[in-house]
């Protein structure tokens, strides 16, 4: 994703570059908090908005340990969180990622499992049943099917990657896994055409998910990182009618290891894992605070395009 910052926009967490009040968001509630399991992906996807691929690893595996850390946090702070967020990179790829599962959902907290459904993920089918077995209300698996026709699904993902996806979405819908899927609108449809196809998919492939529910299946608009944006102000929350609520970073943080740090490093969002200036150090209670909207993706994706990638 090429990012087109100017050099005196986006530098000052307060001001902007003509010497405007630059615009914060509070963190209201923490309901949502991401785990980031890695970079690494057995895919290597065209518009992947974290650049994962079988050699990135900038974000190395967190660990069982690593999350231990914070589900204490969260229970000895009373944090109130409601839900793990589990990402990657391909989380299945993580060594530790069933163990760490279960360690979330015994800590009686929703777990919500985003995945690509392919090797990785069949390769922890049967410890995946046994979590289904004790936890079926409380684990959530989120598939990605860019697209219900299976050449824009390959565009995206590569050759050989939808009849895997299919053969892991089936599995998963045939085990009873609470499961969801994830589209993308790049390719510029109506959203009731996709909707449609997909159902028509979900159908023909018997796979128990209503295209119809906005929830159910998640349609993300793509995140283009080119271009210029304007730098984002106090004033313009009432003048573009945006409540700074509703901003991914008024509700969640995401857990990320950086390659060769000692300690996991807490980020305001799961946009920006590698931007300077959006990580709280490795507690969660100093992540307290409020953001600057310091980055374009704050200006692009949030306050004027209204997305949230994988929220
Ligand atoms: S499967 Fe997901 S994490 Fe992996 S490269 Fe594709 S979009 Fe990125
Ligand atoms: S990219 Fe969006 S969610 Fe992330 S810090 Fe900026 S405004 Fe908040």
């Amino acid at each position: 994703m090429n990012v087109i910052v100017s050099d005196r926009r986006f530098s000052d967490p307060n001001r902007t570059a003509d010497g405007q009040p630059r615009a914060h968001v509070a963190l209201r509630q923490l309901k949502t908090l991401w785990l980031n399991t890695g970079t690494l992906c057995n895919l290597t996807c065209e518009n992947c908005y974290i650049e994962s691929s079988p050699k990135n690893d900038r974000l190395v595996y967190l660990t069982r340990a690593d999350v231990k850390t914070y589900l204490e946090e969260i229970s000895v702070l009373n944090l109130g969180v409601i839900e793990i967020g589990i990402t990657g990179g391909e989380p299945f790829m993580n060594p530790e990622i069933l163990a760490i599962i279960e360690d979330c959902l015994s800590a009686g907290l929703k777990v919500l499992v985003l995945t690509n459904a392919m090797k990785p993920m069949m390769k922890c089918a049967t410890g995946l049943l046994e979590l289904r077995e004790k936890f079926a209300q409380t684990l959530t698996m989120r598939v990605s099917v860019d697209h219900f026709d299976s050449a824009l699904h390959e565009e995206e993902r590569g050759n050989r990657s939808w009849a895997p996806m299919i053969t892991g979405l089936k599995w998963l819908s045939d085990s009873g896994f609470q499961l969801h899927a994830a589209g993308r609108t790049r390719w510029g449809e109506d959203e009731r055409v996709l909707r449609k196809g997909f159902a028509e998919l979900f159908e023909a492939q018997k796979i128990r998910i209503d295209a119809n529910d906005a929830e159910s299946l998640i349609l993300f608009p793509e995140l283009d990182g080119s271009g210029e944006v304007p730098e984002i102000t106090t004033d313009c929350w009432e003048i573009l009618g945006v409540d700074p609520d509703d901003m991914m970073c008024a509700s969640s943080r995401m857990v990320v290891r950086r390659k060769g740090a000692a300690d996991p490093d807490v980020v305001a969002c799961t946009l920006l894992p590698y931007a300077e200036g959006f990580g709280f150090g490795p507690r969660l209670a100093d992540s307290f605070t409020t953001v600057a909207l310091n980055h374009p993706h704050c200006a692009r994706f949030c306050v004027l395009g209204g997305g949230s990638c994988s929220g």
